[in-house]
């Protein structure tokens, strides 16, 4: 029996980025048999609910259980900073005010520019996708990925669709996007192993020191971890240089800036 239902659909802002160019910006008429949970439609679509921020069926805001009926007319919002919706609303938990990452096999760039944040991001470049859902389910990480397919898996409360293709657009967006601003803690992070930094004394390193390091830097941190050493000069100069912008916003707290007070503390 073919479907006989009609809803009608549409997307707004970004959300539009993963609709053909044909449907975006469009009301659009779906189809449909029997009752299905709203989130089926809005993902045939094409739209993760990941992305999804709040819904609103005939001018009342619904949930991804909602059923949907025949003449609905369906308004998908993704998320806007500004727009602070009420709990009733909401789609899923708040993300955590110290939110930790994810990532897939192609962001391995973008795990070591978050990692020089200080940002909690974990990286492999052979994560299977199901490995990357177990994780965010398990320990409450938020996915960063450029596959879209991979945001639709149903166990995944918070995720982000990287749309840059660079690294450090990527950066960019996902600081915007997750408010992340605020949070941004140099130099707390290990680039390679996303081990937490810890400040080390220079005397009981000295011998892992090339001669040059050893008479120009004062400062060092280690990686618990893997036990790695980072110092001022090596990549805190470049990321200042990179992150400029970012940093100058934040400038409400300098401890968590300058390397070197931070390590006196
Ligand atoms: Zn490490």
């Amino acid at each position: 029996m073919p479907p006989d239902n009609v809803a009608e659909f549409r997307f707004y802002a970004e959300l539009n980025d993963f609709l053909s160019p044909e449907q975006r910006q469009q009301t659009m008429r779906y189809r449909f048999s029997g009752h299905p949970a709203i989130k089926d439609p809005i993902e045939a679509f094409g739209v993760p609910h990941t992305e999804v921020e709040l819904i609103i069926v005939n001018g009342q805001a619904v949930k991804f259980n909602y059923r949907l009926q025949a003449g609905d007319r369906v308004a998908v919002y993704p998320v806007f900073k500004r727009l602070n919706i009420g709990p009733l609303l909401r789609l899923r938990e708040k993300i955590s005010p110290e939110p930790r990452f994810v990532l897939d096999v192609n962001l391995g760039k973008l795990a070591r520019f978050m990692r020089l944040l200080g940002f909690d991001s974990l990286y492999r470049n052979d994560y299977q996708d199901a490995a990357i859902v177990k994780i965010a389910v398990s320990e409450q990480r938020i996915v960063l990925t450029r596959d879209r397919r991979l945001l639709h898996a149903k166990q995944i409360q918070h995720g982000y669709w990287v749309r840059a293709i660079d690294a450090g657009s990527q950066i960019d967006e996902v600081i915007h996007r997750f408010d992340l601003c605020r949070l941004i803690h140099p130099f707390a992070r290990c680039l390679v192993c996303n081990g937490v930094l810890a400040s080390v004394d220079k005397t009981s390193i000295l011998d892992q020191l090339e001669p040059k390091t050893k008479r120009y830097y004062q400062a060092f941190r280690q990686c618990v971890n893997c036990q790695r050493i980072y110092w001022e000069g090596s990549h805190l100069e470049n990321m200042r240089r990179r992150f400029a912008g970012l940093l100058t916003r934040e400038r409400t707290d300098p401890s968590e800036i300058d390397m070197t007070q931070a390590s006196n503390e």
